[in-house]
């Protein structure tokens, strides 16, 4: 039976999966590459490649920052299923607003086919359209952009990452953090 690399214990159903390691939820995994990244990089360099991010050039539009992570959902229904379709996208709060406008849309439009598409609409069609609205200029970085650089470096140092989970192993057989 599979083990966390984060917290050893044994994983019965489902669990998150990174490169060779195995996890109980998406919160071990986070866990596990926030402390190795911050072994990789010291917490200060960490916060500044953060803020870069945060007030550099938006990746879609080319525009300027602030640049965050948008998320917006889509519930489509086809009278007897529902599906729930979740963007994440890094982009400026011009970017975002659309985003979330035309996710909002789609909602409106496609997610009224079922009765369960019918319960999330009741939530997601709202959250969309006035996140559209209402969204604006973050001055600071959110924990969602924090959790989308931490991943991105733990991808970009994946076999460092692995070898330090192994070794780490051997020295704590049963650790916790
Ligand atoms: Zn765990
Ligand atoms: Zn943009």
């Amino acid at each position: 039976m599979a083990k966390c690399a984060n917290c050893s214990s044994k994983i019965w159903l489902g669990g998150a999966k990174w490169a060779s390691l195995d996890f109980c939820d998406e919160a071990c995994e986070q866990k596990l590459k926030a402390y190795f990244v911050l072994q990789i990089f010291p917490l200060p360099e960490l916060q500044q490649m953060i803020e870069e991010v945060h007030s550099g050039q938006c990746p879609v539009c080319k525009g300027l920052g602030p640049v965050d992570v948008c998320c917006s959902y889509k519930v489509s229904g086809l009278i007897v299923a529902m599906t729930l379709s979740t963007e994440r996208v890094m982009c400026c709060q011009r970017c975002a607003r659309r985003r979330k406008l035309k996710a909002g849309i789609h909602c409106l439009v496609f997610g009224w086919w079922s009765p369960k598409a019918l319960g999330s609409n009741v939530f997601y069609a709202p959250y969309n359209l006035f996140g559209a609205a209402f969204a604006r200029s973050a001055s600071r970085p959110s924990r969602d952009l924090e959790t989308a650089i931490v991943s991105w470096l733990a991808d970009q140092n994946m076999a460092a990452i692995q070898n330090a989970v192994k070794e780490e192993w051997k020295k704590v057989p049963n650790k916790t953090m």
